[in-house]
């Protein structure tokens, strides 16, 4: 097997990371391997059988070109700033360079420790990396940016949580691992220089129209918060949440990044949470564009000695930019439902629409997801999808009554609308119910079901007779649901 690694965090940021080396397990299996993913970044696996594999994305054979090493990084966590956290049980195997020259790391999570370890043992469970894969492989398919999924190994080892798991080895592809926590990091330790240079380092990699902006760190800071508004439009469209927004698990490239307690909405509810520690609800459904708000501000903060060093005068500026973030939002999140619900222009009454829809989706208790896959059935003439999702048959009435309004004043054609809307809106995610069942099948060693899901989350967007039963919200008796954090 080839990788053509060009490690240019490795050979250009020394002092901004920690060598590392992954622990041999004990005997590694292939659990899942992404072809189409691996195909893309011109790995090369002709001849390779699943054991040799097994080992590479296991730890257990270090490929060739490879330079191991954790990222630095600090972080806020629920809001309080942990200075010192780092990649405790994740390796960095290389970059590799993409035929239309994207760069991507190749980062092995759950490898053993590393220098940022603390107490924690830097393994993984197989159920948290079963459960990242098929996520951040259903947002690909969504079309939400996100770290992709290569591999997913059995180590053959135990791991002790609450009780012992077989234990796993994820290989995450990210456009980068470069985390707000990592400015953070540097700010808080080593001052302006080493933002400077990491600030550089992201621009160049990341956005090189910004090297010749004015300020390119003020122009950096813009950038990712359009990145960050754009991509928690898109969660919030998807019913998805997070989880745990702590600003080590914010990407600068804009990727939904660490899948943790992740999961999506079923009935339409926006104080939803579902991680196990997230007892005030800090990172609930509806409070993410808030949360995002708040973490770029700690974004600029950390980026503050860079913008000054190059025009005091800036860090004006850099307020004003952060200030900005609520309507920038608002932008990206209108422009995300006005497609969801197939309008085709902006309206000075968008904002009550949306508000109205809100209000009744959450009165109602209707599953989020199936709901705009039934309002494109309305437009087919077909009612049916819509009444069976809701208890009362007219419950929301005026409401459908004031969007098929607008949809009729743009002059459309019905059809290519509800093709449209069907186009934007998933009829399959990986739904909470069918997740737990697929990874509990997993523990016991039946992969069939959790392949079956990921096939099926790999499609989201179109009707198979077949997959009805992937499409269904979870029965009554599911539930109330619950997620917790580590790999
Ligand atoms: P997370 O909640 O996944 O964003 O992780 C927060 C921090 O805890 C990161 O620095 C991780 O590397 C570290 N961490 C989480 N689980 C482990 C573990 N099992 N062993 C070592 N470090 C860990
Ligand atoms: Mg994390």
């Amino acid at each position: 097997m080839k990788l053509a690694f060009d490690n240019s965090f490795h050979d250009t940021m020394v002092g901004f990371y920690a060598p590392a080396h992954a622990a041999q397990p004990l005997a590694p299996k292939l659990l899942a391997f992404n072809h189409a993913l691996a195909a893309w970044l011109k790995i090369n696996i002709v001849g390779a059988s699943d054991e040799a594999i097994a080992r590479i994305f296991s730890g257990q054979k270090l490929p060739d070109g490879a330079n191991p090493l954790a990222f630095a990084y600090a972080g806020h966590q629920f809001g309080h700033f942990s200075p010192q956290l780092g990649d405790g049980r994740a390796l960095l195997l290389g970059e590799i360079v993409a035929p239309d020259g994207a760069r991507f790391d190749i980062q092995l999570k759950g490898s053993g420790p590393t220098p940022f370890s603390r107490n924690g043992d830097g393994k993984a469970a197989i159920g948290p990396v079963l459960r990242e894969y098929l996520v951040s492989e259903a947002m690909a398919a969504m079309g939400v940016p996100t770290t992709r999924s290569l591999a997913a190994v059995a180590t053959g080892d135990r791991v002790q949580r609450e009780r012992a798991h077989p234990g796993a080895v994820l290989t995450r592809v990210a456009s980068s691992h470069i985390r707000v926590g990592t400015f953070q990091f540097f700010a808080a330790h080593y001052g302006a220089d080493h933002v400077i240079r990491l600030s550089d380092y992201s621009i160049n990699r990341h956005f090189p129209d910004l090297a010749d902006a004015a300020n390119p760190h003020l122009a950096l800071l813009d950038r990712v918060i359009g990145l960050q508004c754009g991509l928690v439009a898109h969660w919030l469209g998807v019913g998805f949440i997070h989880g745990v927004m702590n600003t080590d698990n914010v990407a600068i490239s804009g990727e939904t990044l660490d899948y943790g307690p992740c999961a999506f909405m079923d009935r339409f509810a926006v104080n939803t949470v579902f991680s196990s520690i997230d007892v005030n609800g800090r990172y609930a459904y509806g409070r993410q564009p808030q949360i995002m708000h708040w973490n770029m501000a700690r974004f600029a903060e950390a980026l503050l000695p860079a913008i000054h060093a190059v025009d005091p005068a800036d860090v004006e500026q850099a307020k004003a930019i952060v200030a900005a973030v609520p309507e920038r939002f608002r932008e990206a999140w209108f422009a995300r439902m006005r497609a969801k619900l197939g309008l085709v222009v902006s309206d000075e009454a968008d904002a009550d629409l949306f508000d109205g829809l809100f209000d009744a989706l959450e009165r109602h208790s209707v599953d989020f997801t199936s709901f705009f896959r039934a309002l494109a059935m309305l437009l087919r003439g077909d009612d049916a999808p819509l009444s069976a999702l809701l208890p009362r048959r007219d419950g929301m009435a005026s409401w459908i009554d004031n969007w098929r309004k607008r949809i009729d004043l743009a002059k459309v054609d019905l059809m290519e609308r509800a093709a449209a809307m069907d186009a934007v809106n998933p009829l399959y995610i990986p739904r909470n119910h069918l997740v737990e069942a697929a990874l509990e099948a997993a523990e016991a060693g039946d992969m069939g079901p959790w392949r079956d899901l990921l096939e099926v989350v790999r499609h989201p967007f179109e009707s198979r007779d077949d997959w009805e039963v992937y499409a269904q919200p979870a029965p009554e008796t599911f539930g109330p649901y619950t997620t917790f954090c580590g790999t």
